[in-house]
């Protein structure tokens, strides 16, 4: 009798707890479904829409990011400025940085107007003193990117418009100079680098076939590609074909402004006759709609650099920007930066200001990020590595802001 009170009992609390455990069970499951149910909602919604601007702006900062068109010399900061030209006893127009900031940043009352943003250029070159100035310059460029959180960037300049002010050597004092600041900056900060040697164009194609050789000569040290950059509307790019070929023959790569301040047909010609891996900025393309095609089926990347735009005239509004249009069509779209110090911005204000105006998602930024690497002037070794490091990074952040 017991015996069987005893295992009747049993049975009871087997049952209640077998019941318990497979409750739990489908709990697991049902919780987890509704999980991975709201993942992909929440990925393909505008982050203007999950999140308010503060935190849209910290996780935008937070992610780890890459800028391919950032110029040296546009990416002095006034403090910066001020602290080397006191050293050197540079005269200024202003002696505090609150005063030299309307001679080397757009402000407000400059408008939209590419004169008066080349205008600050002028007030910029006389920190250019010497090789050990320009190596500090160099130095405190990757401290902002690294700042920023940028892990790869693809510092640009120019040795002929460096070398001008002071008449330096362009090897010895400006190269060497920067070389050595990057060198320093990599050590410090925790972000890639490679070089571009920027042609003036009104410079004429002998000079920039002195800075092609000079490209040549460093190659070793991480420089690894041509620019084309200044007066678009006046110097079209045909001319430089024969340097540009050079250097694509040499294996160095090559990108060019193009379809900034003048029409698409520079595009054309970049891509058709200099063989360009990539366009700076590109915005005009659109107007003729063979140059998009053009620009699509050869995967020429687009180095868009939006506030630069604005603040140039290119574009009124942020809205008349074609970035998203070039996206959607599915040009390969990246986001960068241009003059951050002259424009006062950082790369995470491009990418904050994008994000609202074109209502972009966690799974776009990611696109855009990629799109980035992909377009970088790298081996596809080194761009695998950093794929994955940025990749990495990226997914723990998108985990504390639950986007994933
Ligand atoms: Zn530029």
């Amino acid at each position: 009798m017991h015996l069987c009170e005893d295992v009747f009992s049993f049975k009871i609390y087997f049952t209640a707890l077998l019941t318990l455990f497979v409750s739990f069970i489908l709990l697991g499951v049902f919780l987890n479904q509704s999980a991975s149910a709201k993942q992909p909602d929440i990925r393909k919604k505008p982050l203007s829409s999950v999140m308010d601007d503060e935190t849209l702006h910290r996780f935008l900062h937070e992610i780890p990011k890459v800028d391919l068109h950032r110029h040296l010399e546009g990416d002095i900061k006034p403090k910066v400025f001020m602290e080397i030209a006191r050293k050197h006893n540079v005269k200024l127009p202003a002696d505090t940085v609150e005063g030299i900031k309307p001679y080397i940043q757009m402000t407000d009352k400059d408008g939209h107007s590419l004169l008066k943003f080349l205008k600050k250029f002028d007030m910029v070159k006389k920190v250019f003193v010497n090789k050990k100035a320009i190596s500090k310059i160099a130095y405190e460029y990757l401290r902002n990117c690294s700042e920023d959180n940028i892990k790869y960037v693809e510092l640009r300049f120019s040795p002929f418009y460096m070398a001008s002010a002071y008449n330096l050597d362009k090897s010895k004092d400006v190269i060497e100079g920067v070389i050595d600041g990057v060198k320093r900056g990599k050590k410090d900060f925790d972000i890639d680098v490679r070089l571009i040697f920027i042609i003036e164009r009104q410079m004429g194609p002998d000079k920039g076939a002195v800075v092609e050789d000079l490209l040549e000569k460093y190659r070793d040290h991480d420089a690894v590609a041509l620019d084309l950059a200044n007066d678009e509307a006046h110097y079209p790019p045909g001319p430089y074909a024969g340097v540009y070929q050079k250097a694509k023959r040499a294996g160095l790569k090559a990108t060019a402004h193009a379809g900034e301040a003048a029409g698409p047909d520079n595009v054309k010609v970049s891509i058709l006759d200099l063989e360009v891996d990539r366009i700076g900025h590109g915005v005009t393309t659109y107007k003729d709609k063979n140059v998009e095609k053009l620009v699509k089926d050869r995967r020429i990347p687009l180095e868009m650099c939006p506030t630069s735009n604005l603040q140039t005239g290119v574009v009124k509004t942020l809205a008349d920007h074609p970035l998203k249009r070039y996206y959607d069509e599915g040009i390969i779209v990246t986001i960068n930066t241009d003059d951050p110090a002259i424009s006062g911005i950082d790369l995470t204000h491009e990418y904050f200001i994008c994000t609202k105006q074109f209502g972009f998602t966690i799974e776009d930024i990611e696109k855009l990020i990629e799109n980035s690497i992909n377009s970088a002037f790298l081996s596809a070794k080194d761009k695998n590595k950093l794929r994955k490091k940025i990749f990495r990074e990226l997914r723990k952040v998108e985990k504390k802001y639950n986007l994933l």
